[in-house]
């Protein structure tokens, strides 16, 4: 029996799309992992390549291979951020700017209406509005930080960290030179 010429066309159609859409991915995928400017560097914005199969949907690419898409934990989260506000405390400048006092203000702020666990976040605005935050130097900010993070163990039933280790607990970011310093507005007359 002959096959309808308008059907043979579409088969033939969807092949060629399949092909495309096939090697288009691995070429992206692959001048993301090791292009030429290195990891990720073209800045080439895909999502991974996924693949149905009858079963389950699994990574094509084999830099995803064996890592897991299972979301993160409310405590993995927690960690997480409480690892990079003390790092930025223990980086956080003994006389910092105007600006940086500012920014630091403001992203405590952000970070308490846009952290992804509403059930923290609601109980951290609670926190900040009792301890507002304190930025004045490196000491007056991660002693506050530590504080506040005491209120949250308490809340949550862990133990309360003392605060005068904490500089010993956080340093700065390890990095060459001064690659990592928390960029500052100074202006020709000084802090601004
Ligand atoms: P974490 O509390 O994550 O601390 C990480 C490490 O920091 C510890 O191992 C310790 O070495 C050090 N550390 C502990 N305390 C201090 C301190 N005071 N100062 C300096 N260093 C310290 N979870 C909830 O279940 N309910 C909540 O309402 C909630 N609110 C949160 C609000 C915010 C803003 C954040 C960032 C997290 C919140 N979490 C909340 C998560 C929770 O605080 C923990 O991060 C999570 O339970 C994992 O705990 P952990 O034992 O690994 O240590």
């Amino acid at each position: 029996m002959s096959e309808n010429p308008v059907q043979v066309l579409f088969h033939n159609f969807e092949q060629v799309a399949n092909f495309v859409q096939h090697h288009v991915s691995n070429f992206i995928g692959h001048l993301n992992s090791s292009g030429p400017f290195g990891r990720g560097s073209l800045n080439v914005s895909i999502k991974a390549p996924f693949v149905e199969t009858t079963s389950s949907v699994q990574p094509r690419d084999p830099i995803l291979k064996g890592k897991s898409s299972t979301p993160v934990t409310k405590e993995e989260l927690g960690r997480a951020t409480w690892t990079f506000l003390h790092t930025l405390a223990a980086q956080y400048p003994d006389n910092p700017t105007r600006q940086q006092k500012k920014d630091v203000k403001e992203l405590v702020q952000i970070l308490s209406r846009m952290y992804p666990c509403k059930e923290c976040a609601d109980h951290f605005k609670e926190v900040l509005r009792s301890n507002p935050v304190q930025a004045g130097s490196h000491a007056e900010f991660s002693q506050w930080l530590c504080h506040v993070h005491n209120v949250v163990n308490r809340s949550i039933g862990k133990p309360v960290f003392h605060c005068e280790r904490v500089d010993a607990r956080w340093g700065k970011l390890e990095c060459e030179q001064k690659a990592c310093e928390i960029i500052g507005t100074t202006s020709i007359f000084g802090n601004i």
